[in-house]
C-alpha cells in the first residue's frame, strides 16, 4: 500500500523528474482489508495488476523480492541475484505477520478465509456454541477482530442461533483504544447490543482443549479463538533494524544512517500499523523524494491522522483522530463518511485510484456495506448501508 501510494505521489509530484522502477515480489496487489468480509459472503479481497498500474503510472515493473541492499555500492541485489542500481530507494515492504496465540484461527493469509466458514457452519449446525475473538500483545491494528466479532453476532443474529457466546478478549484496557475514549465508548455501546461480552486488560496467550488462557491468569471456555497474528520487522540484509527488525526513519521517512534510502508503512518503527497511515508516510516520502529531486522546497513531515471504517454487519462507523497530538484528540466518530472516497484504505492519491479502478479488477464490491457509486464520472468505493 505505501509503495504504490509512493509510487502514484511521485507521478503527481515529480512527473518526469526521475526513472521510477517499482520491485514487487507478485505481479499482484490484494485490497487485504476486505478479506475478513470473505467468509460471510460479504466481500472479496480484491486484486489488482501490477503491470497494469506501472505501464499507466509509466515505472518499470521487477516482479521479485529485494535480498540485500548494499548502500556503499547504491544498489540491491534481488531474490533472483540480480544487481539494480539506484539513485533513491524507497522500502515499503511492510511487516512479517506470524502466529501470535498458538491453537486459534489467525486471519492472515488465503487459509483464514476457509478456516472461518468451516467455523460459521459449526455454528449453524450448533456444533460450536462458545467463540473468543482474541486481541494478542503485538497486533497494533486491531480492527479487523472487532468487525469479526460485530459481523459473526449479526450472522448469529440473522438465523436465530441459540445458546452461543460470543467474547472479545483484548489486552487493550478499552475497546480500539488507539482511537481514544468517544471511539471505545461507541465500539463498548455496539458490541453490547450485539451480545458480544467484552473482557479488557488480559493479555490472550494459548487456546487448548476448549480454553482459552489469558495474563494475568485464567482460563475462559472457548470451542474456538479467532485472533490476530503479531507484527515483527522485514529482514533485509544491510537495512537497520529496531529490536523486532522494524526499520528507523525520522519524520520525512529518511532510513537512519543511510543516505538516499527512504522507508515507509508497517516496515518501519512507525508504532500504528494500518494502510492509511502507511500511505501518509509514503506521501511524506515521496515529498522528501521530491525535494531531493529538485523539484520541491519544502517536503512536509508526517503527521499521522487515524481514519478507521469499522464494518459492523449493519451500518458501519466510522472514526478519524489525530494521533500526531496525542491519542484520541480531535477525535470524530460518525455513521456517514468523514473523508473521500470512503474506503478502507485512506490513501490520498490510492484510495482515489483504486476506486476509479476496481471495475477493471475481479468482482465488484457488494453486500458488506460497501458498493461502487459514481460521483461526478469518477467511481469511488462507499458504504451502502
Ligand atoms: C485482516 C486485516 C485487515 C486490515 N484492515 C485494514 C483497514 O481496514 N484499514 C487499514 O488502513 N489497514 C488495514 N489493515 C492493515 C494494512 O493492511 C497494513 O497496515 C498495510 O498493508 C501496510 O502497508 P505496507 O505498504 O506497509 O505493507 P504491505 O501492504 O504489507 O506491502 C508490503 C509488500 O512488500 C512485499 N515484500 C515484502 N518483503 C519484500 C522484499 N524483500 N522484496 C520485495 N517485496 C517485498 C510484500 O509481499 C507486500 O506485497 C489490515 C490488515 C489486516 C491483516
Amino acid at each position: 500500500m505505501a509503495g504504490l501510494e509512493a509510487l502514484l505521489a511521485l507521478r503527481k509530484l515529480a512527473p518526469g523528474a526521475a526513472q521510477v522502477e517499482l520491485i514487487a515480489d507478485s505481479p499482484q496487489f490484494v485490497y487485504s482489508p476486505l478479506a475478513v468480509a470473505e467468509p460471510f459472503g460479504l466481500g472479496t479481497a480484491h486484486k489488482f495488476e501490477l503491470t497494469r498500474i506501472a505501464r499507466e503510472q509509466g515505472a518499470r515493473l521487477h516482479v521479485t523480492g529485494v535480498a540485500r541492499l548494499e548502500p556503499g555500492e547504491r544498489r540491491i541485489i534481488t531474490w533472483d541475484g540480480r544487481a539494480l542500481g539506484y539513485d533513491i530507494l524507497l522500502f515499503a515492504i511492510g511487516a512479517r505477520a506470524v502466529n501470535a496465540i498458538p491453537g486459534t484461527i489467525t486471519v492472515k493469509g488465503p487459509a483464514y478465509t476457509s478456516r472461518f466458514r468451516t467455523l460459521l457452519r459449526e455454528l449453524d449446525r450448533h456444533r460450536t456454541h462458545r467463540i473468543a475473538f482474541a486481541v494478542p500483545v503485538g497486533s497494533s491494528w486491531p480492527l479487523p477482530l472487532y468487525e469479526l466479532a460485530l459481523m459473526t453476532a449479526a450472522h448469529i443474529a440473522e438465523r436465530g442461533l441459540r445458546k452461543t457466546t460470543l467474547q472479545l478478549v483484548t489486552h487493550e484496557s478499552e475497546p480500539l483504544e488507539l482511537f481514544g475514549p468517544k471511539a471505545s465508548a461507541a465500539v463498548r455501546e455496539l458490541l453490547d447490543e450485539r451480545g458480544v461480552e467484552l473482557i479488557t486488560s488480559r493479555a490472550p496467550v494459548e487456546a487448548h482443549k476448549g480454553e482459552l488462557i489469558t495474563a494475568p491468569g485464567g482460563a475462559l471456555a472457548a470451542d474456538r479463538v479467532v485472533s490476530l497474528p503479531r507484527l515483527v520487522g522485514p529482514s533485509v540484509q544491510g537495512l537497520p533494524g529496531d529490536g523486532d527488525g522494524f526499520i528507523p526513519v525520522d519524520l520525512h521517512a529518511r532510513v537512519e544512517g543511510l543516505e538516499h534510502v527512504y522507508a515507509a508503512g508497517d516496515a518501519t518503527t512507525n508504532p500504528i500499523k494500518q494502510g492509511g497511515v502507511a500511505a501518509q508516510q509514503a506521501d511524506a516520502a515521496a515529498e522528501a523524494i521530491a525535494a531531493e529531486l529538485g523539484v520541491i522546497e519544502a517536503p512536509h513531515p508526517f503527521r499521522p491522522v487515524l481514519r478507521g471504517l469499522l464494518l459492523t454487519g449493519g451500518t458501519p462507523r466510522y472514526f478519524r483522530s489525530e494521533v500526531a497530538g496525542g491519542r484520541g484528540d480531535d477525535l470524530e466518530v460518525s455513521e456517514s463518511a468523514l473523508w473521500w472516497p470512503p474506503g478502507k484504505i485512506a490513501g490520498r492519491h490510492l484510495a482515489p485510484y483504486l476506486a476509479a479502478h476496481i471495475d477493471e479488477g475481479d468482482k465488484p464490491l457488494e453486500g458488506i456495506g460497501v458498493e461502487v457509486q459514481l460521483d461526478g464520472g469518477a467511481a469511488a468505493v462507499a458504504p451502502s448501508r
